[in-house]
């Protein structure tokens, strides 16, 4: 057949030059995109954008992971109910996984997370369990190993698994590597959740680039890293008791209520080279800036990785190259308080546009 047809004029483009057997094959490969208008001029800023994964979000990659490494080591059988506890884009990750590959899933979340999150994963076909915000990520995790227990489901343990970081160390890193061995990379930004993404990335870049400084950043309100205090840990490595120095954030997704066994591997090695607090609101803020000065689209953790980028390169040498994690998508958001000052109706500025011009004004304007 012949495919050949002459560009007329304009930007073109080829196609991926193959086809997709399952929807789970377009999980990872995100591009890495340079930040033109507000990096400072004596760096290259680049964000990994991680809201290009099917299911909008980083956690798309862990749920692969778990899935398709528990179907090869016969833990997860053909039809099984899969359980997990997930402030959202591992349980949306999960129900994209789960109904591409036929498993019925139930997700357990504190009724605090937000709304658009619970109907996603419904949408996609999974049961959604609330839990009381009172209890936490805590009640949250015990509710899901109580219902795995009680019911012989697989239990998805995100914040203990050992495939959580192998993933990111199998395609994050080696992503990272592939687009800046050309140019090099002197830092490294990322937040945590479960830490599967500090703790996987970093293990190959300690090996690899040793040289790439890894910063690492959590909510300023619940600096569990940063206060020093060990996690206590129950003999499968889940968390004994909800760590002291957590507070509720506005970062969701980032820092549950004690430290995962998965992050505990970037602590006790060292993956990181420096520890950078970042106060929710602050992330708001440049998740706004991201969206209205370079029109990258992410939720609040990338808007507060990326604040903390910014502060990077503010002090970075000149000619440093910095790379960024955005997590995940800003329409998770809507119903959250990065939303808050976005207005529903037309503001006093649209209203004298609108009647600016003779025809179609509303009827109350
Ligand atoms: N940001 C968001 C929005 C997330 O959902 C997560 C995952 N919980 C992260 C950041 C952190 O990723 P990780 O679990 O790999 O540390």
């Amino acid at each position: 057949m012949d495919i050949s047809h002459a560009p007329t004029q304009g930007r073109t483009t080829d196609g991926r030059a193959r086809l997709y057997d399952s929807i789970v094959d377009t999980v990872g490969d995100t591009p890495c995109i340079k930040i033109n208008t507000l990096a400072p001029e004596h760096v290259e800023l680049y964000v990994k954008a991680e809201f290009f994964n099917p299911a909008a979000s980083v956690k798309d990659r862990l749920a692969l992971s778990i899935i398709e490494e528990a179907e090869q080591s016969g833990e997860l059988t053909p039809g099984q109910t899969v359980v997990e506890a997930t402030s959202g884009n591992t349980g949306i990750g999960l129900a994209m996984v789960c109904a591409a590959k036929g498993y019925p899933l139930v997700v357990t979340m504190a009724d605090s997370f937000s709304i658009e999150r619970r109907r996603l994963m419904r949408f996609l076909g999974a049961k959604v369990v609330l839990t009381p915000r009172t209890a936490k990520g805590f009640g949250m995790y015990q509710k899901a190993k109580e219902l795995a227990d009680a019911n012989g489901w697989f239990l998805a343990r995100q914040f203990e698994t050992s495939v959580n970081a192998k993933i990111h160390e199998n395609t994050t890193a080696r992503e990272i590597m592939a687009d800046f061995k050309d140019k090099g990379l002197d830092y490294w930004v990322t937040g945590y959740g479960t830490g599967g993404t500090v703790s996987g990335v970093g293990r190959v870049l300690r090996k690899q680039w040793p040289d790439t400084k890894i910063i690492l950043s959590e909510p300023a309100n619940a600096q569990l890293v940063g206060s020093g205090e060990a996690q206590e840990r129950t003999a499968e490595g889940a968390p004994a008791v909800g760590h002291s120095a957590f507070e509720p954030h506005p970062i969701q997704g980032w820092t549950p209520d004690f430290i995962p066994l998965v992050l505990q591997e970037s602590i006790d090695r060292n993956y990181f080279d420096e520890l950078i607090p970042v106060p929710g609101p602050v992330g708001i803020e440049w998740a706004g800036k991201l969206a209205r000065s370079e029109g990258i689209f992410t939720g609040i953790s990338g808007g507060s990785t990326f604040a903390v980028a910014m502060q990077v390169a503010d002090r970075a040498e000149a000619g440093s190259t910095i790379l960024c994690m955005l997590p995940d998508t800003g329409e998770r958001y809507l119903s959250s308080p990065m939303f808050e000052g976005i207005a529903e109706d037309m503001t006093e500025e649209e209203t004298a546009l609108s009647l600016s011009t003779p025809g179609y004004h509303m009827p109350d304007a």
